[in-house]
């Protein structure tokens, strides 16, 4: 047993979900990368941002610190201008101190030693500021639970004589409407001002104790430790900690020449604004890159799925072709093996039909009768698969209507009268007989409706009438009408009529044969060749069908009156005869089946042909080395060495005796197109087993060298059959002088009763040697005078007194047998020929 190894083919479904997983552990693997890569790009851009806020925020700072710083010089100057105008004694202190006072702040007048001399007094603390004022630097200090006191130095000439001072109280600073509190506070941004020596907000904004930026733990502004130690490696200082508070930035930056620093809160949304948009396309466009890879794994998904669709498609295409093929191969092989052993059975039953009589041989009509159906049977499997698969093919000839009405005839009117049906046949006489179309298949047309016509009518008539329409010169069309008397198709069943494998009625045909693949062939066939079909019923009355096949005409001779054939054709119901012998004609027979060469060997016995067998390709190539056959039929398929393959190495055998030596591929591969290939392959032509005898001798007849076929006497061709004489042979052989002519006659007619005795003598004597001799004299003397038939018949006796006397020894018996039944024949033939003289051209 082969084992088969090979593993099974991955379903489509399995591929497809395999596919999809790979699919899928791919884009999740870019998706994570992508998503990574993302993170990064967002912790980066984070970065960058808390980077660009902070620079933001530093600018910022320093802005607000320079403002701030601004203001105090303002009033600063304002101060100093005060303290000239007191210096130049333009005013009096007491003008001066009441000039820079107002609603808030008081200003004064101090001595050197810091005592107060005008207006406002101060703090014992304030005696150090004092004292640096009066080294001539203006300054600034603030004072807890006191205010802010500003001091400018007062000269008289280059001395500093007094210092004058501003002091903003606590709840000014802490007023909205206090020159130091920023307008521009707002939501989005506040900021404050804090004395880093006495650790206090000296300008806080407005409800700075109840906002978030109040660190009432500490007592001080959110985040300010945080500020401060960044400060000491920076001037200014930004930080964004989301754990202090996660919606503001906050910066810090020293005002000069004080101790005061700016602290402030910026929304860090609002700084980020413009940063953020950036950040916002950057994340769309990286989303967008996001789902335009998504979509194009779901387009490589979708293509590939596709693909694979079409893949699947495909195989399933190739799948069906494949099994499409193996429906072939199979119907191919059982054709052959069906056909192989009928041939055997169909072959060797011929045989008992022409040998056997009575019951025996009614027995083997029988056979012959089921042979026959099953063959059909078979060649209809095998039509119909032709005809599915598009293999079958509409191949025009010329042929002989005539011809195939015979035939037609010959067949219907046997099975209708057996069944004691009455056949009428009506054709029209004036359809052209030489016609060019399809004629194998417009036969099984047919055929098949003739056939059913008999089949379900049990009893009555079946009509055949043939006609042609709408003729012209080059064409027409042939309609068959088939009309019976039998069983009726219902109404209901007139409809599924045409289909494959319908039987209708199946009660009643219960017991009549059928496949139900004859009607559906038909119909094919006859669309293929351009036909119409149609079927008219009256249920348990009868039916017609009617065919209309459009067919060239080849010559507009009518067929005639077709009864007078039909007549002839009875004549030639007379059983079988063999149409011709050829005793001198070896033919080789090659099948690997002993039956088979059996079969040939019989059918052909009667033609006296030499056959010669060999059961396979090896042996034939040895035979044809040493011996010439005029024909050789060759089996197709043979183990080790098949039809093909022998005749290849036979045609290039160079020590072949049988270089021009007709092949005939014989065989039971009968499926579409094997005679085409047959015929490519070299071999000249094809027969598909069962062969029947006609068949074969026609072959053979076809085949071998004209010379040695004898036609036999009762085949006759001519129509002038009955006369003996042919005046142009005669006269070619008398220079066309007709005394001459009639004097060839003469003698021959007088040696008529000599040479017969002569033979008749040998004969009985057995002295085969002279009869040649004698026989041989007839056959030239015979021709001349036109005797063909005479001559005919004498040379067959000739070559088989030859064959006789130089021939193997086996086979004298049947060659003197021959010459024993034919001998009478030439003597008969010598008297009729001698009568004719007399009466056609008055020989005595
Ligand atoms: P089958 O092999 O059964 O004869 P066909 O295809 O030739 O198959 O015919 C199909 C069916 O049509 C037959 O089985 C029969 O029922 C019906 N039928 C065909 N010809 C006739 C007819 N002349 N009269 C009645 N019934 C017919």
């Amino acid at each position: 047993m082969k084992q088969n190894n090979l593993a099974e083919p991955a379903s489509p479904e399995k591929r497809m979900l395999t596919f999809a997983m790979h699919l899928l552990g791919r884009f999740l693997l870019f998706l994570a990368i992508l998503i990574f890569i993302g993170m990064a790009l967002q912790s980066k851009m984070n970065e960058s941002l808390n980077h660009e806020v902070e620079k933001f925020n530093l600018n910022q700072a320093g802005l607000r610190s320079f403002v701030y710083h601004n203001l105090l010089r303002g009033e600063m100057e304002e101060l100093n201008k005060i303290a000239q105008l007191i210096a130049t004694h333009k005013i009096t202190p007491e003008n001066g101190v009441q000039f820079i006072s107002g609603q808030g702040y008081l200003g004064g007048l101090l001595d050197i030693n810091g005592q107060s001399l005008q207006g406002v007094t101060l703090p014992p603390e304030a005696r150090l500021q004092c004292a640096r004022t009066l080294q001539g630097a203006p300054s600034w200090c603030y004072y807890k639970d006191i205010g802010l006191v500003v001091m400018v130095p007062v000269y008289e000439g280059t001395t500093v004589r007094h210092v004058l001072c501003r002091l903003h109280s606590e709840s000014a600073l802490h007023d909205t409407n206090s020159p130091f509190h920023f307008s521009d506070q707002q939501e989005k941004e506040k900021f404050l001002i804090y004395d880093l020596n006495t650790q206090r907000v000296v300008i806080p904004f407005d409800k700075y104790r109840y906002s978030d930026f109040y660190d009432a733990d500490k007592d001080a502004p959110l985040g300010l430790d945080q500020l401060l130690a960044k400060m000491e490696q920076s001037r200014e200082a930004s930080i964004f900690d989301p754990d202090l508070n996660e919606d503001y930035v906050l910066y810090a930056a020293p005002i000069p020449e004080t101790s005061f620093i700016i602290i402030g809160y910026h929304e860090w949304r609002s700084v980020v604004t413009g940063i953020t948009n950036i950040h916002r396309i950057v994340l769309w466009v990286f989303g967008l890159l996001m789902v335009l890879f998504c979509v194009f794994i779901l387009y490589t998904f979708a293509n590939q799925v596709a693909a694979e669709e079409s893949s699947a498609l495909r195989e399933a295409r190739d799948e069906a072709l494949r099994a499409n093929q193996a429906k072939s191969d199979f119907l191919a092989n059982m054709s052959h093996e069906i056909r192989t052993p009928l041939n055997a059975i169909l072959g060797m039953n011929e045989m008992i039909m022409r040998e056997a009589g009575g019951n025996l041989k009614k027995y083997a009509f029988n056979v012959k009768s089921a042979g026959e159906t099953l063959l059909s049977i078979i060649n209809d499997i095998l039509d119909f698969s032709k005809i599915e698969s598009g293999k079958m093919e509409i191949v025009p000839v010329s042929y002989a209507l005539s011809s195939v009405l015979n035939d037609l005839y010959n067949m219907v009117s046997y099975k209708a009268g057996q069944k004691g049906l009455e056949f009428k046949m009506n054709v029209d006489a004036t359809i052209p007989d030489a016609l060019y179309g399809d004629e194998v298949r417009l036969r099984q047309v047919v055929v098949n409706i003739l056939n059913n016509a008999v089949k379900y009518t049990p009893k009555g008539s079946v009509t055949f009438t043939v006609k042609a329409t709408e003729q012209t010169e080059h064409s027409l069309y042939l309609e068959f009408i088939v009309q019976d008397t039998g069983i009726g198709i219902r109404e209901e069943d007139k409809e599924k009529l045409f289909g494959k494998f319908q039987r209708l009625d199946l009660e009643k045909n219960r017991n009549i044969e059928g496949t139900g693949l004859g009607l559906a062939i038909t119909v094919r066939l006859t669309e293929m060749m351009a036909g119409t079909i149609s079927m008219d019923s009256v249920y348990g009355e009868g039916s017609t069908f009617t065919v209309r096949l459009p067919q060239l005409v080849e010559k507009e001779d009518p067929i005639g009156d077709f009864n007078v054939r039909i007549e002839a054709a009875l004549q030639d119901e007379k059983g079988y005869q063999e149409s011709f012998t050829a005793p001198t004609a070896h033919i080789l027979v090659v099948d690997d089946n002993d039956m088979n060469l059996m079969v040939v060997k019989s059918l052909l016995e009667k033609t006296r042909i030499n056959i010669h067998t060999a059961c396979s390709g090896k042996e034939c190539l040895q035979l044809i080395q040493d011996n010439h056959y005029d024909l050789i039929f060759l089996d197709h398929m043979m183990p080790e060495m098949d039809g093909l393959e022998t005749l290849a190495r036979a045609q290039k055998l160079i020590t072949s005796q049988c270089k021009d030596t007709p092949f005939v591929a014989l065989t039971a591969n009968a499926v579409a197109g094997v005679k085409e290939m047959f015929l490519r392959k070299g071999f000249h032509d094809y027969l598909s087993k069962p062969v029947d005898g006609k068949t074969l001798e026609a072959m053979v007849a076809k085949y071998l060298p004209p010379e040695k076929i004898i036609p036999s006497s009762g085949t006759a061709t001519n129509a002038a059959a009955n006369e003996q004489i042919d005046l142009e042979t005669a006269m070619n052989y008398c220079g066309n002088d007709e005394d001459m002519q009639k004097k060839f006659l003469t003698m021959f007619v007088s040696r008529r009763e000599a040479v017969s005795a002569q033979l008749d003598n040998d004969l009985a004597a057995q002295n085969i040697a002279d009869y040649t001799t004698h026989v041989h004299a007839l056959k030239s003397t015979a021709l001349s005078i036109g005797g063909v038939k005479l001559s005919e018949c004498a040379k067959a006796l000739e070559m088989a007194g030859h064959a006789y006397c130089d021939g193997p020894e086996n086979e004298k018996d049947s060659q003197l047998a021959y010459i024993q039944t034919h001998h009478q024949e030439a003597l008969e033939l010598y008297q009729r020929l001698s009568q004719e003289a007399k009466e056609r051209f008055g020989v005595e």
